[in-house]
């Protein structure tokens, strides 16, 4: 599962970025923003400005801050069970079938 979150965080959703996401359940100060500390190779550091599209199998899709990574491994956080779904056996990230999904929720004029 981890796997294939780090593989959406490769095609973050595209919006602008209005700032930086800290985790709120890390004590403050202990990693600095702008340092982007890897603790493995899944976990990215606590913050982060990115958001990942994981468009589920049942048509649902799923917008989730790139800091999920973190949560999960740092917290033991488990997301919700439509989410993990969504992570495991929706359209692969990059995919025609993912990009197409993506577009749905391209701004229109
Ligand atoms: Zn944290």
């Amino acid at each position: 599962m981890l796997e294939r979150l780090v593989l959406f965080r490769q095609h973050p959703f595209p919006v602008l970025v209005m700032g930086v996401h800290r985790c709120t359940w890390c004590e403050p100060g202990v990693e600095k923003p702008g340092r982007m500390r890897k603790r493995s190779r899944f976990d990215f550091g606590n913050h982060g400005c990115d958001n990942l599209f994981i468009p589920g199998p049942d048509g649902r899709d799923f917008i989730a801050p790139e800091l999920i990574l973190h949560v999960i491994i740092a917290h033991q956080d488990a997301p919700p069970s439509e989410f993990l779904d969504a992570v495991m056996h929706g359209p692969d990230p990059g995919s025609s079938d993912f990009l197409a999904r993506l577009e749905r929720h391209a701004p229109t004029r």
